[in-house]
């Protein structure tokens, strides 16, 4: 009970009923979680039993270290993840109910728009990801396809509809599933099974939830499902903080807990611990114009700190350099060392935070040209871009060619003739037989539901996948990698496809160059030369190339390892949350950033003000999220000049900087600190000159 303050004792203590911890930003709710981990297993629940949810795959891992620093090894057995991720875990283990087999594959974003086009018969991207967004929407709402259309408003919600029912066929067929349906079909199984869910509500001794603010209602009912009515759970969350209401997070779960379960015991933490009384009150001052669904206050002991800053700068490229001789000059700091010299701070003690991803770019910029180690959470990773998803999912089969996602991805980029009704067959052929894709492909009486025609276009393209798989296993080292790739590149006519499927010739110069990195950095890996620019890792070791395709499908998940690294970040608000940093700056704080542009793209209000109402209020909570990322130090920076598409307009600085009510003589950023930052460096400089040339 160490380190946790009198009410954060009392919601640890609490085992034997629900109990909601409803508390502003940095008041210790996820350290209660943490140690009521730790409270659990202490009092003899076997840690099986327990589950914490955690808003992402990085919350869950580090919540896992937390954890087992507490309790040891009996940590591991705790199922600390994700809402999707113990989906996952319940498909696999009940999926059959359904009539999913257990190596059901999960379709990306990437799967999903391609299959909506077909399914939608058309070619139009910015319409497929509209289908894309009110299915995704419906679908956390708990509806399904006819449920969609016996609702639909109007002439457009119900063609989405009719899409949304072929859309699921072909799912059935291809056994996958979409990220939707790792909350909405667990639910369903819950809900329709009893058996299940009576086995699932004894495996259950306590859940645990982060975030709860941003849960949305399938994710809430699937918590009912799995509690039971004895209601064994803890959720703690922030109602200022909910940012995800665009996803289909709602408060109404907020609302909903005290009247679905009258004995809930609900504890407010008042204290916050991460930041300093300066950055609190403006993050107070910030949030008290929405509504209050809960009133609370939030005080700190930390002392009143340096003033909030803010900053303005020429257009985005001025700002960028000014945040980064902030970083510098605060890296530097004021104070000298015990040997004279100046101390530094970490480079992860530092981070530059905004409101959408295409604003890292003149950062990343600007950091480098500094030798500013950084990363970008948040922001699409080289291994999300879609022309390396689909060089991923060839190697994916050709490794597995089970992976029927996979298979599909393949087959159909680039286009070789087998249409999606071929491949439905295909599907239902496999799933009737209880065989992946690739296995049906080849089985005798596959033709007796698939035409000739198509039968052989199929065995064409199994029997080149088979030939790709002998090959690589046969190409050893980054010299044979690379002519491979090649010439697999020309077979398949990539650089074409990518010319045909993009309008702009540029963007496909740009995705094509995208590809060749990428096989550099593939065949680097297999060894005999080393290419540092690669940033390969090879030692003098050779492979083949299948080796190597072996583990690159699991580099997506590389970036959830990296938390350790001494590298400042750079994120979006949204994937900010949860975390904190001594040193935070939020850039672009500008009208129609931040707020983001509240009416739509032509200017014509088309939104209804109830709505443009409600998203400023989820804009100003995501100002509020980022304020309160800051310990110790907080800047806000503005632009004078901003582009805006092909223009460049006058920049407004965000409302959100005069609602945080600064003393008017502090803010002003010390003009001095650029000059600071040169000294710091020539410092260091001198430094290290002095010790090579005794060394
Ligand atoms: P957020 O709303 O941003 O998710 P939170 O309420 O989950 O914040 P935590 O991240 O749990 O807050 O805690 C914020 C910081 O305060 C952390 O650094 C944590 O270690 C520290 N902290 C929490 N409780 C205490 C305590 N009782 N004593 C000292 N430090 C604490
Ligand atoms: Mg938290």
């Amino acid at each position: 009970m160490s380190g946790l303050n009198f009410a954060q004792q009392e919601a640890v203590n609490y085992l034997h009923g629900p109990a909601l911890v409803l508390a502003g930003a940095g008041s210790g709710k996820t350290r209660v979680i943490t140690h009521k981990i730790g409270r659990l297993i202490q009092a003899g629940m076997p840690a099986k039993r327990i589950a914490a949810i955690t808003f992402t795959n990085k919350a869950a891992s580090e919540m896992r270290e937390r954890a087992k620093q507490l309790v040891g090894r009996g940590a591991n057995d705790v199922v600390i993840c994700t809402f999707h991720a113990l989906g996952v875990r319940l498909m696999r283990q009940f999926g059959d109910v359904l009539g999913l087999k257990p190596q059901f594959s999960i379709l990306d974003a990437d799967d999903v728009l391609s299959i909506l086009k077909d399914a939608g018969g058309s070619t139009d991207n910015a319409a497929a990801r509209q289908w894309q967004w009110t299915i995704s929407l419906w679908k956390n709402e708990g509806r399904n396809a006819e449920q969609a259309l016996a609702q639909a408003r109007d002439d457009n919600e119900r063609v989405i509809a009719t899409i949304m029912g072929r859309y699921e066929e072909r799912l059935t067929a291809y056994q996958s599933v979409d990220f939707d349906d790792l909350i909405g079909l667990p639910l369903r199984l819950l809900r329709d099974h009893p058996e299940v869910r009576e086995q699932v509500q004894q495996n259950m001794g306590h859940v645990l939830v982060d975030e709860y603010q941003d849960t949305n209602a399938t994710q809430y009912e699937l918590l009912k499902y799995m509690v039971g009515e004895r209601g064994r759970f803890t959720a703690v969350g922030d109602d200022d903080q909910s940012i995800y209401g665009w996803r289909g997070a709602t408060l109404d779960n907020l609302k909903k807990l005290p009247i679905d379960y009258p004995e809930l015991k609900v504890i407010k933490l008042e204290q916050n611990y991460r930041s300093t009384s300066a950055i609190l009150r403006a993050a107070n001052n910030v949030i008290g114009p929405n509504p209050k669904l809960f009133p609370k206050t939030l005080w700190s002991d930390l002392g009143e700190g340096e003033p909030v800053r803010v900053v303005d700068g020429d257009n985005e490229e001025h700002e960028a350099e000014r945040a980064v001789n902030r970083v510098l000059s605060l890296r530097a700091g004021d104070t000298l060392g015990a040997s004279g010299s100046p101390q530094f701070k970490e480079w992860k003690d530092f981070a530059i935070l905004y409101r959408a991803n295409h604003q890292a770019r003149v950062l990343e910029k600007a950091l480098r040209r500094a030798q500013i180690p950084y990363k970008v959470s948040g922001g699409q990773s080289f291994f999300d871009k879609a022309e390396i998803r689909d060089l991923c999912a060839w190697f994916r089969l050709i490794v597995n060619n089970n992976d029927d996602p996979a298979f599909l991805r393949a087959v159909g980029t680039p286009k070789r003739g087998i249409g999606h009704t071929t491949l439905g067959q295909l599907g239902a052929f496999a799933t009737q037989y209880k065989v992946s894709l690739f296995e049906a492909l080849f089985s005798n009486s596959l033709q007796t539901v698939v035409s000739a025609r198509a039968v052989g276009s199929l065995h064409e393209f199994g029997r080149y996948i088979n030939d790709l798989e002998y090959r690589a296993r046969q190409t050893l080292g980054a010299e044979d990698a690379k002519t491979f790739l090649m010439e697999w590149l020309k077979e398949i006519g990539y650089e074409q496809h990518l010319l045909d499927s993009e309008e702009n010739d540029k963007v496909a110069a740009a995705r094509w160059g995208n590809v060749l990195d990428f096989c550099d950095w593939m065949s680097a890996r297999c060894g005999g030369t080393l290419d540092d620019a690669a940033g390969a890792t090879t030692g003098p070791e050779i492979k083949t190339l299948l080796e190597v395709v072996q583990t690159v499908s699991l580099l997506s998940t590389i970036s959830e390892r990296e938390k350790d690294q001494n590298v400042l970040t750079l994120s979006t608000l949204h994937a900010s949350k949860g975390l904190e940093w001594p040193h935070v700056m939020l850039i672009g704080v500008n009208e129609g950033l931040l707020p983001f542009k509240l009416d739509d793209d032509n200017g014509k209000k088309q939104v209804v003000s109830d709505d443009i109402a409600q998203r400023l209020q989820e804009e100003r909570r995501l100002m509020y999220v980022g304020i309160t990322r800051a310990q110790r130090s907080l800047a806000v920076s503005w632009v004078k000049q901003r582009k805006q598409g092909r223009e460049t307009v006058r920049g407004v600085p965000s409302r959100f900087i005069a609602e945080m009510a600064l003393d008017q003589a502090t803010i002003k950023e010390d003009p001095r600190e650029k000059l600071k930052a040169l000294r710091a460096e020539f410092a260091k400089k001198a430094q290290t000159d002095l010790a090579s040339a005794k060394g």
